[in-house]
């Protein structure tokens, strides 16, 4: 069994603001992290380079993961161009921008490969508290995974998640924490309709995500519109 070095991470990684976020956190609790990337089949595979240019700027090691079967097992409006994508989540049900299964093998393929490389801390972006009618967001989930994978490898992972309890403002709020506002607001990729920065303005990611920023601008006194502070 590889040697578990306790000082390094692995963050499931989008190249959207969340993930970002969560990068950056990573790189301040941590020596060393790495950033694990999927092909699963998403329409916009830009998501992958983007991912790759942020992953090099913030200096951390990139890994990409091709699991193509993930787009294809399920029906949803991310993988499949047939599918037009729901703009409100439907009452009773998840938005078909769900993809039935992600979270699941996203952090089941993450701590095989955290295994390989003698990692035990594991990142990843959901919230709860934002969390678009996705039950894999939800904290329930993220704690019973994280004992099913402890005791399938007979390891001892553990899976952090550091935007569980707070909102996409409060998300915006910690990245100006960390000096990363500006790098996250024009270089992350959120967007449903595969536009990076600011994006489409008008999918549900968009909407949620500048709702969040708008409130924490206004919160400093300031707007959306205006150019934020470079502290990159
Ligand atoms: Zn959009």
């Amino acid at each position: 069994m590889n040697k578990i070095n306790k000082d390094e991470a692995l963050v499931v990684f989008s190249g959207g603001q969340d993930s970002t976020t969560c990068l950056f956190w990573a790189k301040r609790r941590f020596g060393k992290v790495h950033a694990l990337t999927f092909r699963y089949g998403q329409k916009h595979s830009l998501e992958v380079e983007i991912a790759g240019k942020l992953a090099e700027k913030a200096g951390v090691d990139f890994h990409v993961m091709d699991v193509p079967l993930i787009g294809r097992l399920g029906s949803n409006s991310l993988t499949d161009p047939d599918i037009v994508m729901d703009q409100e989540k439907p009452e009773g049900s998840c938005p078909n921008t769900f993809v039935p299964g992600r979270n699941m093998f996203f952090l089941s393929i993450a701590a095989v490969l955290a295994r390989e490389h003698g990692i035990s801390h594991i990142v990843t972006g959901v919230s709860q508290t934002d969390f678009s009618g996705y039950p894999d967001c939800r904290d329930a989930f993220i704690k019973s995974l994280n004992v099913t994978l402890n005791l399938a490898m007979d390891e001892q992972f553990i899976i952090h998640t550091p935007l569980m309890w707070i909102d996409k403002a409060q998300t915006w709020a910690l990245a100006d924490e960390m000096g990363v506002l500006d790098v996250i607001r024009n270089e992350t990729l959120t967007c449903y309709n595969g536009i990076p920065g600011d994006g489409c303005g008008h999918c549900p990611a968009c909407r949620l995500r500048r709702d969040g920023l708008e409130k924490y601008l206004a919160s400093r006194g300031q707007q959306a519109d205006s150019p934020t502070a470079a502290r990159y």
